[in-house]
């Protein structure tokens, strides 16, 4: 395969018409995230309702003022996983429900260590 310039690339793009979609594509409204990032790639002047909305996507990424569903499944290690998830103590069914878990686990790795020991 012959390598192309830069130029003839271009041309080429240009003639495949791979550029035209490109400009007809409908541009997310202020006020979401994608305009947001859209002013930032192209230097423009952050308008509140993106600036708001950058804020907001931020606050939901680090899981604060979320609204998430409340644990259903208190007393199990996914009710544990839901509390770890949400940012907060795990309360004491789920703990509980972590700790036998962990142990159990313990218990099959130390078993299997020792069927699998002194081979290696
Ligand atoms: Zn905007
Ligand atoms: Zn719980």
């Amino acid at each position: 395969m012959p390598e192309l310039t830069e130029a003839q690339l271009d041309q080429l793009i240009e003639d495949i018409g791979l550029k035209a979609p490109r400009r007809t594509r409908p541009l997310a409204p202020c006020g979401t995230l994608a305009a947001y990032q859209r002013h930032m790639r192209k230097h423009e002047p952050i308008d509140d309702a993106c600036r708001q909305a950058n804020t907001n996507a931020k606050r939901t990424q680090s899981g604060a003022g979320k609204t998430l569903a409340p644990i259903t499944n208190h007393g199990t290690t996914g009710g544990y996983k839901r509390h770890l998830y949400r940012g907060e103590a795990a309360c004491a069914d789920c703990l509980r429900a972590e700790r036998e878990y962990s142990q159990r686990a313990n218990k099959i790795r130390r078993s299997r260590a020792r069927r699998n020991g002194g081979a290696s």
